[in-house]
């Protein structure tokens, strides 16, 4: 077998499959961006954006990736008096980091090694010395397959009047995410992932005190100017009409299933790859307490490289995943099992593994990670 894009098990951490109502939904001939019927397709996704948020609010759509988004609420909300705080332990984190630093002058950084938590009682020492005025971190750092404890970081943050911004793009329909509890400012959504749409669009929700805190950011991705438009079904700039149809039905479907059941779904598939990654003998690469259940992050089997492991899951079995980043490229494989990732491509993906350990004579136990994943089976 050789790899078939139409066919390939895709379970990379993202963009994700992406179901053929959605596919078909971008099928149409152009539509005038400034007329009635694109203007309808707006107003539904409005209706339908909280669902997707699990929250009501301030929600724009940006044209462009996740990054696009990010840099939105970054130019507009960084501010340009008193301090910011970035939190990084992962190539996302790290790129929060060069972002904040492009739009204030006075940023302080909290790092701990990729893969590991920031430890709580720095950020809480951070926040005591004061002046901060907003705190940038990655909810689901994808990169090395951990999730951050915001419920834990949440208080002493909203307790210290900073904003609370969140790169929530692998998290957002993939991880319980209590926006108005943890009381989160901004947050953005990609497309790409827990929604399962094709890759391009950032969703990006706002509180009240955000869209008080707006100031002028970067032209194109002007947040003001965003909100402006979107009061009226509207975008400022032309959309991607395409991506707006495909986003209208990915989230009639997340509708039809429910916010619950998908977070559900998403947590049973980490917890069964888990499982299934600790009876083949292979390490998780993320503080185990931490582990995220959008993405699995796991070593290398000992002695194999992408193209020993990877590549052979690709080439011959049609099966794709995706490898590390930066310097983790060729030591960790990161599974994503969320958006509409289901139980029979985490069987397929673990029974190809299991082949390839088998041949290479490292399978601790043949059968063993299917069997964890059927027994979690619903
Ligand atoms: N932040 C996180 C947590 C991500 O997972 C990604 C992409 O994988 C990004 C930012 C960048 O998003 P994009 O590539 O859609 O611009």
């Amino acid at each position: 077998m050789t790899y078939d894009p139409e066919t390939a098990t895709f379970l990379i951490a993202g963009p994700v499959r992406i179901h053929p109502r959605v596919l078909r939904a971008m099928s149409m001939p152009s539509l005038n961006h400034r007329g009635d019927y694109f203007h309808g397709v707006v107003a539904e996704i409005r209706e339908l954006l909280p669902v997707l948020f699990g929250a009501k609010g301030h929600q724009v759509i940006v044209t462009g990736s996740g990054t696009a988004g990010l840099e939105a609420v970054y130019s507009c909300l960084v501010p340009k008096e008193g301090r910011t705080l970035v939190l990084t332990n992962g190539n996302f984190g790290d790129r929060t980091n060069t972002l904040a630093h492009r739009y204030s002058n006075n940023v302080t950084t909290l790092s701990a090694p990729w893969g590991q938590p920031v430890s709580i009682d720095s950020v809480n020492a951070e926040l005591a010395k004061g002046d901060v005025k907003a705190v940038c971190l990655v909810h689901n750092e994808t990169s090395v397959g951990l999730a951050n404890d915001l419920q834990s970081l949440a208080p002493a943050i909203r307790a210290s009047g900073s904003l609370f911004l969140v790169d929530g793009i692998s998290a957002i329909a993939g991880l319980p995410f209590p926006i108005e509890a943890w009381g989160v400012d901004a947050v953005v959504a990609g497309s790409q992932k827990g929604l399962a749409a094709p890759a391009g669009l950032a969703l990006v929700h706002l509180s009240d005190r955000a869209v008080a805190a707006l100031h002028p950011g970067a032209f194109y991705l002007d947040l003001a100017a965003h909100l402006k438009s979107i009061e009226k079904n509207d975008t400022p700039w032309t959309p991607a009409v395409p991506l707006f149809l495909a986003l209208r039905e990915a989230l009639l479907i997340l509708k039809e299933e429910g916010l619950e059941h998908r977070l559900e779904r998403t947590h049973r598939l980490a917890e069964a790859s888990r499982a299934a990654v600790d009876v083949l003998g292979l390490e998780l690469f993320p503080d185990r307490r931490h582990a995220s259940d959008t993405v699995t992050a796991v070593k290398n089997p000992t002695g194999m490289g992408d193209p020993e492991f990877r590549k052979v899951l690709e080439r011959q079995y049609n099966i794709l995943l995706q490898g590390g980043q930066a310097a983790l490229a060729g030591k960790i494989f990161r599974i994503g099992h969320m958006g509409i990732a289901d139980w029979p491509d985490l069987l397929v993906t673990f029974a190809a593994i299991e082949r390839i350990l088998g041949k290479a004579g490292t399978l601790p136990k043949p059968g063993a990670a299917l069997r964890e994943i059927v027994d979690r089976m619903p």
